[in-house]
């Protein structure tokens, strides 16, 4: 079965990525494996901006993928940016391997609020899911509570549910099935 790796980025609790670990599988026809050491994005920090470039990390994480690795998903608390943006809750390769998630701006604590790691893991899941959809080369999807849908505030992934609706769901069974090991 495809396989897709959590790499931790920075230092990220391993509960986190537990979490990840066990959801992940219940939405993708997958199995999910915990990269037993973390990676370090001080080389894609950028001090003007005190964010971290996420094409930058991509990119060094590419060289991680292995043969046997369908995707390698990225986990990182670095706030992550792209130059065009104020920042990004995640990056992918759209029809690629590699994608990144930052919980930096899911955290509660981000915005005043009292810690939530339950929402927090919600969060979580629904930006994992909607960036590895970008990787089977998925769009933005118009229906809100889909975890494809767009968000450029934390409101927004709060609107979407931890699943696909039934049109994305079925353009991943497809490109799964179709496409077997390209995809
Ligand atoms: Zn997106
Ligand atoms: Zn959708």
């Amino acid at each position: 079965m495809n396989l897709v790796r959590l790499l931790p980025v920075g230092k990220v609790e391993p509960a986190l990525l537990q979490e990840l670990c066990a959801e992940i599988p219940r939405r993708f026809r997958v199995r999910c494996e915990i990269f037993p050491a973390e990676v370090d994005p001080l080389h894609a920090y950028h001090a003007e901006r005190q964010q971290y470039h996420s094409s930058e990390i991509i990119e060094r994480m590419q060289t991680l993928v292995r043969p046997q690795d369908w995707r390698l998903l990225g986990v990182t608390g670095a706030d992550l940016y792209i130059p065009i943006l104020k920042y990004v809750f995640g990056e992918a390769q759209m029809g690629g391997r590699c994608a990144l998630v930052s919980f930096y701006r899911l955290r509660q604590e981000f915005y005043g609020l009292d810690p939530d790691d339950a929402l927090l893991g919600q969060r979580l899941l629904k930006e994992s899911i909607h960036e590895l959809g970008h990787t089977l080369d998925l769009q933005h999807c118009q229906d809100y509570r889909c975890a494809m849908a767009s968000a450029h505030a934390v409101e927004w992934i709060d609107l979407r549910e931890t699943t696909l609706c039934d049109s994305c769901r079925s353009q991943v069974e497809s490109k799964m099935s179709m496409a077997g090991k390209q995809y």
